[in-house]
C-alpha cells in the first residue's frame, strides 16, 4: 500500500510516475520569525527591496520570451508585475520590518495578512478573488528572500510538477519537457492548469486539498489523472500496476488518436456528428487536434465573468468572429448567455437566492437584463456571418419564454438593420432542452425552432431533484434512470417529428457506457469535452446500428436503474473493455466490476 493517498479533480487524463517537485510551495508555515538589531533595519529593508525587484526582473524576461501560443498571457503577467510594483505593499512591510524591527520574511507575512483582511471585505467577487494573485506574487518574493529557486533549471531529469496554484506566469516560463505530470491545490476544471495540461497533452490533477502537507520533494509518486488520485511512495505492486496501466493507456490513447479525424459513422453508415463543448477560446486548438466536426456547445458566459466590466459588442464580435473563422465551415454553436445561480457577474449586486438553481439564471436573467441580452445577440448575428453558425437559448420552459426571446432577437435583427450592420439574417436559432417542461411540450417546442440540444447535467438536476452541485446526493445522480432515458427518447422523437436536428451536449455525451443508447435513439450529434472525441468516435466507429437499437429496446424494458446500469456493463464491457478502465463513467459501476 501507498504511503498515502490524497484525491483531487482530473483535469487531463493519463498516468504519471515519478519524482515530485514543489514550485511555489506556500511557504507561510516555514517562515521563521527573527528579531533584527535597530542598525541592521536599513539592510533588512534593502534585502526585501532586492528579493521584489529580482522577483519583477523574473517576470519580465518571462514576459519578453513569451512563446507565441501563450501570448493571450501577457496582460495577466503585466498585472503580476504591477503588483510587484505597488510601493503600497513594499511600503507597508518596510513599516513592519522598521517599527517591530523583525525580518524581511515575517513582515511580509504580515502586510499580506492587512491586505487579505482588507480584500475580504470587498463586496465584488472578482476584486476579491484577486488576493490570489497578490498571494502569489508574495510567494515570489519570499522565494527570493529565502534563498529558493523557483525554476527548474536545477533539476536534472523529468519531474511531476506540484503547487499550491500554477499562474500563466509561472508557466510560460517552464520547461515543459522537464514536466510528466502537473498537480495543484487549487484550481478547478476551467483553471489554467487544466487548459494548459490539455494543450500539452499531459495529465494533471487540480483541487487537491492536502497536497502540500502530504507530500515532499524529491518524494515518489503516481499521478493518477484517469480516476483523480495521488499515491505518495507506492507499493511495488501498485507500481506494477500503474506502469501496466500507463503502458496500455499510452498505446490505446496513440490508437485512438490516429483514427480521431474520420467521421463519426456507424459500421453500418450511420452518422452521428461529434463536436465539442468549449468554455475558453483557448480551448479551440484541442477540439481541432483532437477531431472536432465542430462546436456544438460554446458556454459563452465565461467572456463575461473574472473581469471588472462587462464585455462590449465589439469585444464579443471580435472573439465570436475568430471563433467562426477558425472553425472554417465547420459548425459553431453559441449558447447565449446561462448567467445566474453560481455564475454571478461580479457587477451586479449580490443576489441572494434560497434555490439558486430554480432562481433568476439564464434565459430568465437575460429577459430582465435586456440591454445585456442584446448587447450579446448583436454581436452574435454579426459574426455568424464569417462563419457556420447557430446560437441557442438556455433553460427555455415552455413556448412563452421562447417566444419572447424570440422576440427580442427579432428587435435586435431591427435594429442592426436601421444601423446598417451585416448580419446572419438567417441563423438557425434552437433551444437547450433541460427542463422537464421542455421535454413534455418538445412537440410543440419543435414547431418553432431549427434545432434542440438536450443538456441533460441540467435535465437529470432538474428531472431527479438534486441538486448537480452537491456532492452529498450525487450517488443520485443517475443519467441511466428510466425517467432521464424515457425524456431523451421524447424529445428525439419530438424533434424528428418536426424534422428538426437534435444534438445532446451534456456529460453523458462523453460517457462510452451511454453513447450507444444515445445512437440507438438516433441523436444526430453529441457534443463533448474535446480530449473525449477519439474515444468516443471509437465506439461510434465500431459499432452497429442494429445493435444500438436492440439494446435502447432491451434498455427501454428494465425498470430499475440497477437493472439498466447491469445491462450497459454487461454488453458494453464486452464489447469495449478498454473503456471501463481508461474512462470515468458517470455511472455508479463500481459495485458491479
Ligand atoms: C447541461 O446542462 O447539460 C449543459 C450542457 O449546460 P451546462 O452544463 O453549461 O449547464
Ligand atoms: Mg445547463
Amino acid at each position: 500500500m501507498a504511503k498515502k493517498v490524497i484525491t483531487g479533480i482530473p483535469v487531463s487524463s493519463g498516468i504519471a510516475i515519478g519524482k515530485a517537485f514543489f514550485m511555489n510551495r506556500r511557504l507561510y508555515g516555514a517562515i521563521p520569525r527573527q528579531s533584527i538589531a535597530q542598525d541592521l533595519v536599513e539592510s533588512e529593508a534593502e534585502r526585501l527591496r532586492q528579493a521584489v525587484d529580482c522577483a519583477i526582473s523574473d517576470l519580465v524576461a518571462v514576459r519578453e520570451d513569451l512563446p507565441k501560443e501563450l501570448s493571450d498571457h501577457a496582460l495577466l503577467i503585466d498585472s503580476h508585475i504591477t503588483i510587484l510594483r505597488d510601493p503600497k505593499l513594499s511600503k507597508s512591510v518596510v513599516k513592519y520590518i522598521t517599527t517591530m524591527q523583525i525580518n524581511a520574511e515575517w513582515a511580509l507575512l504580515k502586510a499580506i495578512k492587512d491586505t487579505e483582511e482588507t480584500f475580504a471585505a470587498i463586496k465584488d467577487d472578482y476584486i476579491r478573488e484577486r488576493i490570489q494573485d497578490v498571494r502569489l506574487m508574495a510567494d515570489r518574493v519570499l522565494s527570493k528572500l529565502m534563498g529558493l529557486s523557483s525554476g527548474l533549471t536545477a533539476i536534472e531529469g523529468r519531474i511531476i510538477l506540484l503547487a499550491h496554484d500554477l499562474a500563466p506566469s509561472d508557466t510560460a516560463g517552464l520547461e515543459v519537457d522537464k514536466i510528466m505530470a502537473f498537480s495543484t491545490t487549487e484550481g478547478g476544471k476551467t483553471s489554467h492548469t487544466g487548459i494548459l495540461a490539455r494543450t500539452l497533452q499531459i495529465p494533471a490533477i487540480v483541487g487537491v486539498s492536502g497536497l502540500e502537507d502530504n507530500i515532499t520533494d524529491g518524494e515518489f509518486i503516481i499521478i493518477d489523472a484517469l480516476k483523480g488520485r495521488i499515491l505518495v511512495e507506492p507499493s511495488e505492486e501498485e507500481l506494477a500496476h500503474y506502469t501496466e496501466l500507463q503502458n496500455r493507456f499510452e498505446t490505446y490513447q496513440k490508437s485512438i488518436h490516429r483514427n480521431c479525424h474520420l467521421p463519426g459513422e456507424t459500421i453500418d453508415g450511420f452518422r452521428v456528428a461529434v463536436h465539442s463543448n468549449i468554455e475558453l477560446f483557448e480551448e479551440v486548438a484541442a477540439v481541432l487536434d483532437y477531431g472536432g466536426e465542430g462546436i456544438g456547445l460554446f458556454r459563452t458566459e465565461y467572456s463575461y465573468m473574472n473581469r471588472p466590466s462587462l464585455p462590449t459588442e465589439e469585444e464579443l464580435y471580435e472573439e465570436y468572429k475568430e471563433l467562426a473563422e477558425i472553425m472554417d465551415g465547420k459548425k459553431v454553436t453559441y449558447r447565449t448567455l446561462d448567467l445566474g445561480s453560481d455564475k454571478l457577474l461580479s457587477q451586479h449586486a449580490q443576489i441572494s437566492e434560497r434555490n439558486p438553481a430554480l432562481g433568476l439564471r439564464s434565459i430568465r436573467f437575460c429577459l430582465q437584463h435586456k440591454d445585456m441580452f442584446k448587447t450579446q445577440l448583436r454581436a452574435i448575428l454579426r459574426a455568424a456571418v464569417h462563419g457556420n453558425c447557430a446560437m441557442m437559448y438556455p433553460m427555455i420552459s415552455g413556448l412563452r419564454e421562447l417566444r419572447e426571446a424570440n422576440k427580442v432577437l427579432f428587435e435586435v435583427k431591427q435594429d442592426l438593420r436601421r444601423d446598417g450592420l451585416h448580419f446572419a439574417e438567417n441563423i438557425p436559432v434552437g433551444i437547450m432542452v433541460e427542463l422537464p417542461s421542455a421535454v413534455m411540450t418538445a412537440e410543440l417546442l419543435a414547431r418553432e425552432v431549427d434545432f434542440f440540444s438536450i443538456g441533460t447535467n441540467d435535465l437529470i438536476q432538474y428531472s431527479l431533484g438534486i441538486d448537480r452541485t452537491n456532492k452529498d446526493v450525487s450517488y443520485l445522480y443517475q443519467p441511466l434512470h428510466p425517467a432521464v432515458l424515457r425524456s431523451i427518447k421524447m424529445v428525439v422523437d419530438a424533434a424528428h417529428q418536426s424534422g428538426i436536428e437534435v444534438s445532446l451536449c451534456g456529460e453523458v455525451a462523453s460517457d462510452p457506457f451511454c453513447v450507444p443508447i444515445l445512437l440507438g435513439m438516433q441523436i444526430d450529434s453529441l457534443s463533448m469535452n474535446p480530449q473525449a472525441i477519439p474515444g468516443i468516435k471509437r465506439i461510434i466507429r465500431q459499432t452497429t446500428m442494429d445493435e444500438c437499437k436492440t439494446l435502447l429496446r432491451r434498455i427501454l424494458d428494465c425498470r430499475t436503474v440497477m437493472k439498466i446500469n447491469r445491462l450497459v456493463m454487461d454488453s458494453i464491457f464486452t464489447r469495449f473493455p478498454e473503456e471501463l478502465t481508461f474512462y470515468s463513467s458517470l455511472l455508479d459501476l463500481d459495485d458491479m466490476v
